[in-house]
C-alpha cells in the first residue's frame, strides 16, 4: 500500500479548498468523499453571499469548486470513511468499500448532516415522503401538499423553492416564534401558498405505502392535530459527521472537533480539521474554504518537518 503525504475526508467547500491547497504544495493527496457538494448541494434557493458570485444556485458553485479541484494532481477516491485510525508515523484509513488508505497527515473535512426528526414514522418513510433534500426530492411533489419541518432559514428557504412544485406548504415550527431572516419571512408570504405554524411539536409521520399525513401537538392547547399531505421535508439544522473519528479527538458540547484555530491542528500532531465540522463560530461556505485552506497549509508545515 503506498502512503500518501495526506488524505483529505470531505468534498465540500473545507475538503475541496484543502485539496487544490495541497496540491499546489505538491503535496501526494488522496481525496474520499462520499459525495461533491456537502450541504452546499443541498442549498434550495440561490447563494447570495459568495463573493465573486452575485447569485448563483448550490450546485452550479459546486459544480466550479469539483472542476477547480479536479483540474489538479489530488487523487479521488467516492467512498465513506468508516474508521480513522492513528498508527505509527500516520494514520489509517478504513472505507465503507473495505479498501485501507495510509498517509503521514489528515484533514477531516466531513461538515454536518441533517439532523434528524427522530419521531415515530420517520425512518420508514424515508424516499416515500421524508426528505432530507429539498433541491434533491422537491420536484417529485408536483401539486402536492407538503411540510417543511422547522422555522429557521433552512425550513423557509425550501418552502420558497417548494412553491413553484407544490400546491401547499406548511412550515412547522416548535418555538413561539420563527428564526428565518427578515427576507426569507417576506418572500415566503409573497409566494401565498405557506401556512406557518408555529408551537407545533411534530409527533408522528403517517402512511401506508407512503406518507399521507403528519400528527403535530398545539403546545398551547395540547391537542394533537392531523395535517394531510404527502412530503415532509427535515430542516431542523445540521449534526456534525464524526462516527468515524470518535475517540481519536477532543470534541466539544455540540460533537464538534476542537482544534487550534491557528492551525487547525487537533490534539493530535499530523490530524487536522476544517469547516463546519470544527468549533469554528461561523458556519458559512466562504469561511468552511477559507478554513480548508488553512489546514492545508499548516499540514504543508507539519510534512515539511515530518521530512526532516
Ligand atoms: C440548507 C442550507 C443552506 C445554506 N445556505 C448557505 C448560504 O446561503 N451561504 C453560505 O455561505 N452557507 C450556507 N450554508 C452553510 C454551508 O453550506 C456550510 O457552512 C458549508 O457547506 C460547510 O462546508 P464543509 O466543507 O465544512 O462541510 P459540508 O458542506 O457539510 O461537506 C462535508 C463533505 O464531507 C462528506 N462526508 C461526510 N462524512 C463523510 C465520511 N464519513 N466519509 C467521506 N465523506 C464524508 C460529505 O459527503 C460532504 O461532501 C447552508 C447550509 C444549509 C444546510
Amino acid at each position: 500500500m503506498s502512503v500518501y503525504d495526506l488524505i483529505i475526508i470531505g468534498g465540500g467547500p473545507a475538503g475541496i479548498t484543502a485539496g487544490i491547497y495541497a496540491a499546489r504544495q505538491k503535496l501526494n493527496t488522496l481525496l474520499i468523499t462520499k459525495d461533491f457538494g456537502g450541504q452546499v448541494a443541498r442549498k434550495a434557493v440561490v447563494i447570495e453571499n459568495y463573493p465573486g458570485f452575485e447569485e448563483i444556485s448550490g450546485m452550479e458553485l459546486i459544480k466550479k469548486f469539483e472542476k477547480h479541484l479536479r483540474k489538479q494532481k489530488v487523487d479521488i477516491e467516492r467512498d465513506e470513511v468508516t474508521k480513522l485510525k492513528k498508527i505509527k508515523n500516520g494514520f489509517l484509513v478504513l472505507t465503507k468499500s473495505k479498501n485501507r488508505f495510509e498517509s503521514k497527515a489528515v484533514i477531516i473535512a466531513s461538515g454536518a448532516a441533517p439532523r434528524p426528526l427522530e419521531v415515530p414514522g420517520e425512518k420508514k418513510f424515508i424516499g416515500r415522503g421524508v426528505s432530507y433534500c429539498t433541491i434533491c426530492d422537491g420536484p417529485l411533489f408536483s401539486n402536492k401538499i407538503v411540510a417543511a419541518i422547522g422555522g429557521g432559514n433552512a425550513g423557509f428557504e425550501a418552502a420558497i423553492f417548494l412553491s413553484n412544485i407544490a400546491k401547499k406548504i406548511y412550515i412547522l415550527e416548535y418555538g413561539p416564534k420563527v428564526g428565518a431572516d427578515q427576507t426569507n419571512q417576506e418572500r415566503v408570504k409573497k409566494t401565498g401558498k405557506v401556512e406557518v405554524i408555529t408551537n407545533a411539536a411534530l409527533k408522528q409521520i403517517k402512511g401506508q405505502k407512503f406518507v399521507n399525513s403528519i400528527i403535530y401537538q398545539d403546545r398551547n392547547s395540547k391537542k394533537n392535530i392531523t395535517l394531510p399531505l404527502e412530503g415532509v421535508f427535515v430542516e431542523i439544522g445540521s449534526q456534525p459527521a464524526t462516527a468515524f473519528v470518535k475517540g481519536l479527538v477532543d470534541f466539544n458540547k455540540k460533537d464538534e472537533i476542537k482544534i487550534n484555530l491557528r492551525t487547525n491542528q487537533t490534539k493530535i500532531s499530523g490530524l487536522f480539521a476544517a469547516g463546519d465540522i470544527t468549533e469554528i463560530k461561523d458556519k458559512q461556505i466562504v469561511i468552511a474554504a477559507g478554513e480548508g485552506a488553512k489546514a492545508a497549509l499548516s499540514a504543508y508545515d507539519y510534512l515539511q518537518k515530518f521530512q526532516d
